[in-house]
């Protein structure tokens, strides 16, 4: 196995933040929901505080409308 690489190879990343504990990291999409869970539930009892990044929350439906090429058919 190779290093893994920032390439979006395994899909596009959604960076996510928490401002209670002032963490910030960008998660595959897929894993996205069970990340932000397991974070909110270890660390903050279930609270939900850390969210995807609300800069991309606007953007989010476009990012995946395009992974999915639901944008990019007309080539
Ligand atoms: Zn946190």
């Amino acid at each position: 196995m190779t290093a893994p690489s920032e390439t979006d190879e395994h899909g596009p990343r959604v960076p996510i933040v928490c401002t209670a504990c002032d963490t910030t990291a960008r998660i595959p999409l897929e894993e996205v929901a069970d990340t932000l869970e397991r974070h909110n539930e270890r660390l903050h009892d279930g609270a939900e505080i850390a969210q995807v990044d609300p800069d991309v929350v606007d953007h989010l439906a476009d990012l995946v409308a395009t992974e999915m090429g639901l944008l990019d058919d007309s080539s």
